[in-house]
């Protein structure tokens, strides 16, 4: 009976490996047609300030509305278009849409900057910084206003290719943020010859910020590190005014996450920032 068992469990498992390799590659079949078909588009989250509470940018994040199953998670859709390649074309897709909203985006004379995941698959292409540069000029957006957010793993692969790439983006203008900061393998050797200006603070050490002690430790080392490296930290995922206090009095600059907004699309965006910044006005008058 036991090895009977056996070999029903066996026949089962090859069955859902063989229903899980057809799932994803209908997944990729639909993932190639997402942008044809119009389903994809951009959310915008703002950065606040924590000492002005002005808004200073947002952050584009690709959301993928699928016909039948409805919105798919980017945690679970990235990783598939950066296996196939597709992350190419749709990474070029999401920064043409991002600087077309950016150059559309001027808060009463203020130009906010706008942060685009790039994925490193997108960083090891020979002519990304090209794309790039060339998609700022053609919004006529100024290459301060867009910052480029890149995860550790991206620096592994190759190392002096990705130093090249991000040092010419930052010669011509683009800042370079470090994303999910703290999750990677990076080694401080890595920032230093990193031409980065920003650290994000992941936001798995934010959630339990002030009741998990580890994770204070941990923000606050990021926080100090990035005071003596002279890089703005950001944190992601703020949720409560009590992580917004204390992340402001420990010196972090900037901060996102759910106590301030979700990503919102490019209308809720408009508004979200006005009244923001009129609530603010009355506060101080
Ligand atoms: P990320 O770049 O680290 O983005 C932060 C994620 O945290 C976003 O998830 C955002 O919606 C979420 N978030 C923001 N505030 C809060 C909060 O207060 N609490 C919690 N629990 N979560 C918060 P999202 O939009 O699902 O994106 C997930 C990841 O997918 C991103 O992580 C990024 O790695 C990737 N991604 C999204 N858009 C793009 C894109 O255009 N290109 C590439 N290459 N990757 C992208
Ligand atoms: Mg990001
Ligand atoms: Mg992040
Ligand atoms: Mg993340």
């Amino acid at each position: 009976l036991a090895k009977q068992n056996g070999h029903n469990h066996f026949q089962f498992y090859v069955a859902s490996i063989d229903q899980e390799i057809r799932d994803r590659k209908q997944l990729e079949k639909d993932l190639a047609q997402a942008l044809a078909n119009h389903q994809l588009h951009l959310v915008y989250q703002p950065q606040i300030n924590l000492e002005s509470k002005r808004v200073i940018g947002a952050e584009a994040l690709l959301r993928w509305e699928h016909p039948t199953r409805g919105l798919v998670p980017p945690d679970f859709f990235i990783p598939v278009a950066e296996a196939n390649g597709s992350i190419v074309e749709i990474g070029q897709w999401v920064l043409d849409q991002a600087c077309w909203q950016a150059a559309r985006w001027a808060f009463g004379g203020t130009p906010l900057r706008i942060a685009v995941n790039l994925s490193a698959v997108q960083l090891r292409q020979d002519s990304i910084v090209d794309d790039i540069l060339d998609t700022l000029r053609r919004h006529k957006i100024p290459a301060g206003r867009l910052e480029l957010e890149v995860t550790e793993t991206s620096f592994m692969t190759n190392l002096s290719d990705a130093v090249a790439k991000l040092r010419r983006l930052r010669k011509a203008g683009i800042s370079i943020a470090v994303d999910d900061f703290g999750t990677g393998y990076s080694s401080l050797t890595y920032l230093k010859q990193m031409p980065v200006q920003h650290l994000k603070i992941d936001k798995q050490f934010i959630r339990d910020l002030l009741v998990n002690e580890e994770d204070t430790r941990i923000a606050n080392t990021i926080i100090d590190l990035g005071k003596s490296l002279n890089l703005t930290v950001i944190a992601e995922g703020v949720e409560t005014a009590e992580q917004e206090y204390y992340l402001s009095q420990r010196g972090c600059q900037l901060a996102q996450g759910y106590y301030f907004s979700k990503p919102l699309l490019p209308s809720d965006f408009e508004t979200f920032v006005k009244g923001f910044h009129e609530k603010i006005l009355e506060n101080n008058t």
